[in-house]
C-alpha cells in the first residue's frame, strides 16, 4: 500500500499522534503506514487468523457471534422494506455466521471472503454460497438490494475501491450497511496508541463518522443512519486477550477458567464502534 494521497479525500498524509499510523492534513482520515502486498495479506488471513491470533476461537464463539448478528440483522431490516424479496451480499463473510441468520429473512444472499478455510466452511457445513477471493475481482451478476462489510472495511487495503464497486452492483434505493471503529470516539482518543481496534497490518484505515461519510458520499450514497453499536461480550474472552495474549498470564487466565469464573456474557456499549446505513442514490 502506498499512501501518496489520502483514500477519502486525495489530501496529502502528515504525521499521526500514535506511531506506526498516518493522518490525513485535509480531512483527518487515519491510515497505518505501511506498504502489504496482496500474498502477505492472504497469508494474514490464513486459518491462524480465525483461531488464536485476531479472532481466538471464531467458531467456538458462534452463538455470541451470531447473537451479535440477529441484533445488527434486525437494525438492518428498518432500512429494508420486504427483505423476502430481496438480495443481499456481504463482502467479508467469513464463516457465514451472519448470512446463516440473514437467509431466514432474505430471499437471496451471498458473500465473499479473501479467507479460504472460512468460505470452505461456509459453503461446506452451512450450505451458503461464499465465494473465496476478492470482491474486487469478483463478477456479481445483476444487481443487489443489500451490500453488508461488518468489522471488513478497517482491513482493506483500498477501501475506496469497495465502495466504488458496492455503489456498482447495487440496485438505486438499495442500502450498503457497515460497522468499524470510530477513530474519533473518546474511548479511542483516550486511548491512543492503547486502544484496542488498533492493530496493523490487519487494520489497515480508521474512520470517523466525518471521514466515512465524506467516502460514501464521494461514491454516491446518501447517510441514513449512524450510531455507536454495543455488543455481547465473552468474560471468557476478554480475560483470554487480556491475562494470555497481553500479559502471558497463562496460569492464572488456566486458573480462573478452571472454577468457571469467565463462564458469562456481559452487554457492552463502549462506543467506539459505529453502526452505519447508506443509501444508494
Ligand atoms: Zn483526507
Amino acid at each position: 500500500m502506498t499512501l501518496a494521497a489520502c483514500l477519502v479525500c486525495e489530501g496529502p498524509y502528515g504525521p499521526s499522534t500514535i506511531p506506526g499510523l498516518v493522518r490525513c492534513r485535509q480531512c483527518g482520515f487515519v491510515s497505518a503506514d505501511l506498504q502489504i502486498s496482496q500474498d502477505e495479506l492472504a497469508e494474514l488471513y490464513s486459518h491462524r487468523y480465525f483461531a488464536g491470533e485476531e479472532y481466538r476461537d471464531y467458531v467456538a464463539e458462534r452463538a455470541l457471534l451470531e447473537r451479535q448478528f440477529r441484533a445488527r440483522l434486525a437494525r438492518l431490516r428498518r432500512f429494508v422494506p420486504s427483505p423476502g424479496s430481496k438480495r443481499l451480499f456481504e463482502i467479508g463473510a467469513a464463516y457465514g455466521f451472519f448470512l446463516s441468520v440473514a437467509r431466514d429473512v432474505f430471499e437471496r444472499v451471498e458473500g465473499i471472503d479473501i479467507a479460504a478455510d472460512a468460505a470452505a466452511m461456509a459453503r461446506e457445513s452451512f450450505g451458503l454460497p461464499v465465494a473465496t477471493g476478492d470482491f474486487l475481482d469478483h463478477r456479481v451478476d445483476g444487481f443487489v438490494d443489500v451490500v453488508c462489510l461488518w468489522d471488513t472495511i478497517e482491513h482493506l487495503v483500498r477501501p475506496d475501491m469497495y465502495i466504488k464497486k458496492a455503489a456498482a452492483i447495487l440496485e438505486p434505493g438499495g442500502v450498503l450497511a457497515l460497522t468499524t471503529g470510530d477513530i474519533e470516539s473518546l474511548m479511542a482518543r483516550m486511548r491512543g496508541a492503547n486502544w484496542r481496534q488498533i492493530h496493523p497490518p490487519t487494520h489497515l484505515h480508521y474512520f470517523s463518522r466525518a471521514t466515512l461519510a465524506r467516502l460514501l458520499e464521494r461514491f454516491g450514497f446518501r447517510i441514513k443512519y449512524v450510531r455507536h453499536e454495543g455488543m455481547t461480550r465473552s468474560v471468557d474472552t476478554m480475560a483470554y486477550i487480556l491475562l494470555t495474549i497481553k500479559r502471558q498470564q497463562h496460569g492464572l487466565y488456566r486458573v480462573l477458567k478452571g472454577a468457571h469464573l469467565l463462564d458469562w456474557n456481559v452487554r457492552l456499549n463502549l462506543r467506539d464502534i459505529l453502526f452505519l446505513v447508506a443509501e444508494r442514490r
